[in-house]
């Protein structure tokens, strides 16, 4: 199978052709690609703004900014991996189950065919179908770099709610497809609802590094200990948008102020080089709450980041 490239920016111009993730082909079959891109437009788990449904289009459209070579790595990812845009998985927005029953079994699909998946949602309860399909492929339990202001391993909403955006990584690990002591959130941050809220999370091992420990000791040394907690077993990389401060990415439903910015979180991602990498996502991007695009923008650029990243997994 040949590989894929964007389409040439200087022959057809990045505001014109077919809207696809960095102008790469659009597909239908994954057969034969090393990572599939594709959107999940679906927010039925979020807890206060919607949105994030229409994050995949929006971000498709600014990823027409992205060009083929990573500026400090040097890493051109079309050349090391087949890549192609694999479309939207068709997610009906009503029953919140059939959901993720369908999430799941698209993400399977890719799975099956020896890619690794690298999806835009969406809300972040769309992490929990996909680890569940990568899991399943046999590549578990995994570990977990999760950027987020937010722990998501809340237990329940609305009077036993247990499926929400709030808590898809407690999910994960009751079900087994997440080993707790390879898990690292980055940027936690925001009130909570009660002092002991990130109790169960650390009581997992679980390891919480809030926005203040990481204003403190910075990326390098960030990134070195996460190296070392993910090792060279199978690990996920899961980015929701609003670990980025909302003056960076205002697009989003649950804001937290006080985050990275987007300069921190390339550094970060960049940190990731060489880890076992199994997929990785970007989250949370809530076009109706954008403006001009930069929310989407920061979304599509760390999508690149993400996916150069896992060019260089083995
Ligand atoms: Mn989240
Ligand atoms: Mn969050």
């Amino acid at each position: 199978m040949p590989f894929h490239e964007p389409v040439d920016a200087a022959l057809v111009p990045r505001f014109a052709g077919h809207s696809t993730f960095m102008r790469l082909p659009a597909l239908s079959d994954p057969s034969g690609l090393d990572v599939a891109i594709l959107g999940i437009p679906w927010d039925g788990g979020t807890t206060n703004r919607p949105g994030a449904r229409h994050g995949p289009r929006e971000v498709r459209n600014q990823s027409s900014l992205m060009r083929r070579v990573h500026h400090v790595t040097g890493i051109a990812p079309y050349e090391r991996l087949r890549v192609a845009d694999l479309g939207d998985l068709a997610v009906q927005p009503i029953d919140l189950m059939a959901a993720l029953a369908q999430i799941e079994s698209g993400i399977a699909a890719i799975c099956a065919a020896g890619a690794r998946p690298l999806s835009v949602g969406g809300d972040h309860l769309t992490t929990l179908p996909v680890l569940r399909a990568i899991h399943k492929a046999g590549r578990g339990p995994l570990g977990l770099v999760q950027f987020d202001a937010h722990s998501d391993t809340n237990d329940s909403y609305f009077g036993g709610n247990r499926y929400t955006h709030g808590t898809p990584f407690r999910r994960a690990i009751e079900e087994g497809i997440l080993d707790p002591r390879r898990m690292v959130q980055i940027g936690i941050r925001g009130s909570i609802y009660a002092a002991d809220e990130h109790q169960w999370a650390q009581d997992q091992g679980i390891r919480i590094i809030y926005i203040e420990e990481f204003a403190r000791r910075g990326a390098d040394q960030i990134s070195a200990e996460i190296r070392m907690l993910m090792g060279d077993a199978p690990c996920y990389v899961t980015f929701d948008i609003d670990s980025i401060d909302p003056a960076m990415a205002p697009g989003t439903g649950t804001p937290e102020i006080g985050g990275l910015t987007t300069r921190e979180a390339q550094a970060l991602v960049r940190g990731l080089s060489g880890l076992n990498i199994a997929g990785a996502d970007v989250v949370e991007v809530s076009p109706p709450f954008d403006i001009g695009g930069i929310t989407a923008l920061t979304g599509a650029t760390m999508l690149f980041e993400l996916l150069c990243v896992l060019a260089e997994t083995r």
